[in-house]
Parts: C-alpha cells; structure tokens; sequence
C-alpha cells in the first residue's frame, strides 16, 4: 500500500476505488505482496531447502491457497474442514501435515484415507486411536509426534504454545515413551518430530532454544527422523517500531542443527507469508463525540477483525485519503458491534475525520478473515484480489439471506 497524490493505492488501485465499487467491510489481498512474501521466505532458508506448508488456519480462501500452491507450498491443516480446503486448492496430499490437539478419530480415519504426508500427534490417547484405525484398515500410517520443548517464545501469552503449561504437544519424558510405542506398532510409521512454539514470534532466541530441546531430544532417543517439522510462528512488523525476526540467525541455527542431524525441515508458516498483504477497507458511519474522547464508529467489527477483541492486537489505520489536517482529539476507532471489546486502537494523534470517509486497517491477511464470525448477524465481508490493476473477487459477501 501506497500514497499517490494523498490517495491511498493497494498496488495499481486506488482504494477509494475499490469502497465505492464493492462497498465495505471489505478484504482486499496484495498478490504482489503475497509473491514476495514467498519468495524471501524460500530464500532465507533456501541452503537447506525446507518443506513449507502454508498454516492454513491463518487464511481459508480457496483462492489465495491456491496461488501459494503454485510457489510449490504444501498446506498445515487443524481440522478436517481445513484438510478438505488444503485439496480442494489442489495441495498434493504428499505435502500436508496435520497439527492439533483434539482430532477426531472421523478426523484421522479422513486424513489416513487421503494418504497425507504426516499427522503430527500429540498425545498418547491420540496415537492410540490412530494405530486403530490403521490396523483397522490394515494401513501404515506416518506420523510425527509434537513435542512441547517448555520453550518461552517471548511472544503475547495468548499466542504462545511452546511452554508446559500450554496444552500443545508432549514433554520430553512423555515423548521417549511414545517413541517406543511408535517402534513397536506395525502400523504407525513414526517420521517426524514436530515443534510450534508460539505466533508473532520476533526474537531468534527462543528459536535457538527450541532447536536445542530438539537437538537433546533427538540424541537421547536415538530414532532416525526423517523429518523436523518447526512450525511457524515468523513475526511480521505490525507497526513501524518493531524490530523484525533475524532470519540469517535463525538460518544459522538451523544450518548447526543440521550438521548433527540428516533429516528435512518442515515449517508451517502462516503470519509471514499472508499477514501483511491484506487490509480491511472500512467506512466510518458516525462519529460520537463523548467529551473526553471521539467514538469513530466503523462498519468493520470484531466480527470481521477479532484481533484486537481477542488479544489486544493493535492494527495500523491508514485515512484513504490524507489530508494532512491533524485532529485535536483523541479517536477511538470502534465497531457497531454490542460488546465494550469491539474496539479497534485509541490515538492520541490523527488527522481529522468526517463521517463515510473511509479507512484502512493494515496487516489483516492472516487470523482476519479465518478468525471472522457472524456474530450480532452481521453478514461476512467480500474478499478480493489485488494484481496490478486487477481486482478479482475471490469470495462473495456473504447476504442476510444467507444467515436468516
Ligand atoms: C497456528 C500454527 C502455525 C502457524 O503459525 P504462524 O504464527 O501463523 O506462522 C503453525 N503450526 C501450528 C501447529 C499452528 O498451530
């Protein structure tokens, strides 16, 4: 996104643009953006050539899925309803990995039958039930095991997984016993070990650290994994203050681990690859004045951006049109939704705004629209694909009469 003439601009068009042609809220997603994205990502770590399987849960669209496909991305998925979206964009089997700490066994038996790359488990009862069903059907099934490294990932609490107390994978003790259940079952092929620490993780530390969990792991159990699987997890600039993840550090632990261990890394990517390329294109219906601060009521909600309700996310708003007039007030930005949560940011400094201007709200692309819901009934906002000076729809806003 860019000024031209105090316009704002998502790649060849202007947004201003795009709200009167397809009305707000609405989700538009830089193709440009998204292709670069992918291809730093292969370079930062293109010395060992990972697997990369696009986290699936940051972004449903069967559209944007599939354009990552064509860069050669497998898929992450967490749920069935994932799984079947990961193939519907075309993802080959051979490329997904499949986290979660709740699969079903309908989960599991779909996922053996649609002969996936690996189903990353994380309990016992959960490789129990998925050395049934593979008897059962007289399969051997691959499977990785997630481990819980105990690893602070130094990121927001509510997106961290990699600690003991969080409910994600298994400690290290649990994890030598299911390696040796693993070795004795004819129908589980154990060829993964799976770590994913935590979101918006900006620091490298708690990626050296985790590697080292691994490496001790590894050399203790003596097993040949075939794969690695770290995660995701990379951190994206929400704002222009913050400091970017070092991937030549990262790289380099990684590069050390690998000197130790023959084996392919897998990443499960979300956040860096479709968080910054999208933005939520919002109109202001009122504005509230109450005293002490100005209510800057959207037509985006939590509903359609949960972030901020969710975990105190801060989004950047960019005016669609600057006027360079700054405001004596102090905005809140807020949704028309029922709930004290449905707040966007509070700014001390911003410049004057009128009702039914219209506003972006940047780095939406990932857990914006795959985190929306129809609460109060507030049907789903459009989604569209920026290339250039094309726009292609790529989902329908959803109707009242789709809900009712
Ligand atoms: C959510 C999730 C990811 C993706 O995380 P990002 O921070 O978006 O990169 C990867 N792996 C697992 C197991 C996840 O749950």
């Amino acid at each position: 996104m860019r000024y031209n003439k105090k316009k704002l601009f998502i790649e060849g068009v202007s947004v201003q643009n795009i709200a009167s042609k397809f009305g707000t809220p609405t989700y538009c997603y830089s193709y440009s953006k998204l292709k670069e994205n992918i291809i730093n990502f292969k370079k930062n770590f293109k010395s060992f050539s990972p697997l990369i399987c696009f986290s699936v849960k940051s972004n449903t669209n069967v559209n944007l899925i599939r354009e990552i496909k064509k860069f050669g991305l497998g898929a992450d998925v967490v749920s069935k309803g994932e799984l079947m979206m990961a193939l519907k964009a075309g993802i080959n089997p051979s490329k997904i990995v499949f986290s979660g700490v709740g699969k079903t066994s309908e989960e599991i038996n779909f996922a053996i039958e649609k002969r996936i790359l690996l189903i990353n488990a994380e309990s016992e009862s959960e490789i129990q039930v998925i050395e049934k069903i593979a008897r059962r059907k007289n399969k051997i099934v691959q499977i990785g095991i997630r481990l819980n490294p105990n690893t602070d990932a130094k990121t927001l609490k509510q997106i961290s997984t990699g600690k003991s107390e969080n409910k994600f994978g298994v400690n290290s003790k649990e994890f030598f016993k299911l390696v040796n259940f693993c070795k004795n079952s004819k129908n589980i092929d154990l060829q993964c070990l799976s770590v994913h620490i935590g979101s918006q993780i900006l620091d490298h530390k708690p990626y050296e650290k985790m590697l080292k969990a691994v490496s001790n792991i590894i050399s203790k159990t003596k097993h040949k994994f075939k794969f690695v699987d770290l995660g995701g997890g990379m951190g994206i600039a929400y704002n222009d203050k913050i400091k970017q993840l070092n991937y030549k550090r990262y790289n380099l632990a990684i590069n050390n681990f690998l000197k130790k261990f023959n084996t392919k890394i897998i990443f499960e990517p979300g956040r860096s690859i479709i968080g910054n390329t999208g933005s939520l294109i919002s109109k202001i219906i009122y504005i509230k004045d109450s005293g002490a601060k100005k209510f800057i009521i959207l037509d985006a909600a939590m509903n359609d951006l949960m972030r901020p309700a969710l975990y105190g996310a801060v989004h950047k708003i960019l005016p669609v049109r600057k006027s360079g007039n700054i405001s004596k007030n102090i905005y809140e930005f807020v949704g028309p939704i029922c709930e004290s949560t449905d707040k966007f940011v509070t700014l001390k400094k911003y410049q004057k705004l009128r009702e039914k201007d219209f506003l972006a709200i940047c780095d939406v692309g990932a857990y914006g629209m795959s985190l929306s819901s129809n609460y109060n009934l507030r049907p789903k906002a459009v989604e569209l694909l920026i290339n250039g000076r094309r726009i292609k729809k790529i989902k329908n806003r959803q109707k009242h009469t789709d809900l009712i």
